[in-house]
C-alpha cells in the first residue's frame, strides 16, 4: 500500500486509487450494528427481527472495534470506510456516540437505514451535520405494489421516495439499492425512469444471493443476468447517476471488454477510472462484522473467520487463510480460476459458496467461457 495514496470516498461503494491492493486493508468495513429492524424484507440477509439479538456488541466493544480499525493504516495512509448497516442502524441507541467516535478517529462513515418512521427529517439533518458521507436506501420496484411486496410493510414505497427527496434537501448523498431477481428484473427500466426524477449519487443493482430470507426468491439465469448487465451498461452511459452492481462482479468484464475492443491495451484499461472498482469482492477490499462481532468476508458469504470480541479485525482480515485465498484469484477453481479477467473481476465468492459450498468455485451467474481452456 502506498503511503502517499489517498482514498477518495464517494459514499457507499467508495472508489480507490487505481492500482490499490487490498492485502493490508479493506476499502470498506460493512458493520451490522444490530439485526433489529421494523421491516421484514423478503430477501433479508440478516434475517432481521423486531428486537436486538442477544450478544450484540456493547458500546464499549463497538468503540474498541473502531480503535482496532485505525490499525489498518499507518501514518498518512487512508483508513477503511465504515458502512453502518443492519437490521436498521437507527435501532441502535448509541448510534450518535458511535458515529462521533468513528469520525473523531478519522474514519469515514456511511449509513444504511431502513425506511421506517425512525427515518425522520430531523435524523437526516443530524446525519448530514454529523458528517455521514452517504446513506443507502432500497427501492425494489417502480410501484407501491411491487416495492411494498418485497419490503412487506405497506407505505414503504412512498416513504422511500419522500426520504430520497429529504436527503437531497438536507445535503445527504444517496445510493439507491435495487434487488435483482427473476421477478424484479423486468421492472428495472421503470425503476430507472423513476429514479431519474430524483437526486441520487449512485444506483446499485443488487443481484440476489440465495441466503437468509432471500433463499425463498429466485436468482436470474446466467443468460438473463448478462442481458440485465448489458442494459445497465447501456443506460449507465447517460444516467445522471453512477450505475454499479453488487454481487455481479462480472459487470466489470463487460466494461473492460468494451475498452479492449476499442483498442486499449490492458495497461490502459487498468489506468482507466473504471479500474478503481477492479478486484473488489467478498474478502478482497471488503470485510463484514456482524451484530455479535463475527467476521465474515462479506455479508453474503457467511463463513465466520473469527470474532472481534476475541481477535483483532486487522489480523483476521490480513492473516486468515480463507481471507488470503479470496484475495488470490489464482486459487479460484473452474472458469473463474482460468479467466483472463479474474484479476479485475474474480466473480462473486458469496454466490459460489451459496451454490457449491466452496467459495473458491466459479461464479455460477457468469456465462463467460474464458479463452484459456485447461
Ligand atoms: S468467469 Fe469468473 S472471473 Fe471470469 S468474468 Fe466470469 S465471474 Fe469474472
Amino acid at each position: 500500500m502506498s503511503s502517499t495514496a489517498t482514498r477518495a470516498p464517494h459514499g457507499i461503494g467508495s472508489v480507490r486509487p487505481v492500482g490499490w491492493a487490498y492485502d493490508a486493508a479493506p476499502m470498506i468495513v460493512y458493520w451490522e450494528l444490530t439485526n433489529a429492524c421494523g421491516l421484514a424484507c423478503r430477501h433479508c440477509r440478516a434475517t432481521a427481527m423486531p428486537d436486538p439479538a442477544p450478544g450484540e456488541l456493547t458500546t464499549e466493544q463497538a468503540i474498541a472495534l473502531l480503535d482496532d480499525i485505525t490499525g489498518f493504516a499507518g501514518p498518512g495512509e487512508p483508513l477503511p470506510h465504515v458502512v453502518m448497516t443492519g437490521g436498521d442502524p437507527l435501532r441502535r441507541p448509541d448510534l450518535v456516540q458511535l458515529v462521533e467516535a468513528a469520525t473523531a478517529r478519522g474514519i469515514g462513515v456511511s449509513l444504511a437505514p431502513a425506511v421506517t418512521p425512525l427515518l425522520t427529517r430531523e435524523r437526516m439533518e443530524w446525519m448530514s451535520s454529523a458528517g455521514i458521507q452517504a446513506i443507502s436506501l432500497s427501492l425494489d420496484g417502480s410501484t407501491a405494489e411491487l416495492h411494498d411486496g418485497v419490503r412487506m410493510v405497506p407505505g414503504t414505497f412512498e416513504a422511500t421516495l419522500a426520504a430520497l427527496d429529504v436527503a437531497a434537501e438536507v445535503g445527504l448523498s444517496v445510493q439507491v439499492n435495487t434487488l435483482v431477481t427473476e421477478s424484479t428484473a423486468s421492472d428495472l427500466p421503470a425503476v430507472y425512469e423513476l429514479l431519474r426524477r430524483h437526486q441520487l449519487m449512485q444506483w446499485s443493482l443488487f443481484f440476489l444471493i440465495s441466503i437468509g430470507r432471500g433463499a425463498e426468491l429466485k436468482e436470474l439465469s446466467p443468460g438473463e443476468a448478462e442481458k440485465v448487465l448489458l442494459w445497465a451498461q447501456h443506460v449507465g452511459r447517460d444516467a445522471p447517476f453512477r450505475v454499479k452492481t453488487t454481487e455481479a462482479m462480472h459487470y466489470r468484464r463487460l466494461g473492460a471488454a468494451a475498452l479492449l475492443r476499442s483498442g486499449k491495451s490492458r495497461e490502459e484499461v487498468e489506468a482507466h477510472p473504471m479500474a478503481r472498482a477492479f478486484g473488489i469482492r467478498d474478502g478482497n477490499g471488503i470485510v463484514f462484522v456482524s451484530n455479535t462481532g463475527e467476521v465474515t468476508p462479506s455479508g453474503f458469504l457467511p463463513t465466520v473467520v473469527g470474532n472481534v470480541k476475541e481477535s483483532s479485525l486487522v489480523t483476521l482480515y490480513r492473516d486468515d487463510d480463507l481471507m488470503r485465498s479470496l484475495r488470490d484469484p489464482d486459487t479460484f477453481l473452474g472458469r473463474c480460476g482460468r479467466c483472463e479477467y479474474h484479476d479485475w473481476c474474480g466473480g462473486s465468492r458469496a454466490r459460489a459458496y451459496a451454490w457449491t459450498g466452496n467459495p473458491l468455485e466459479s461464479d455460477p451467474l457468469c456465462p463467460y467461457q474464458p479463452r484459456s481452456e485447461p
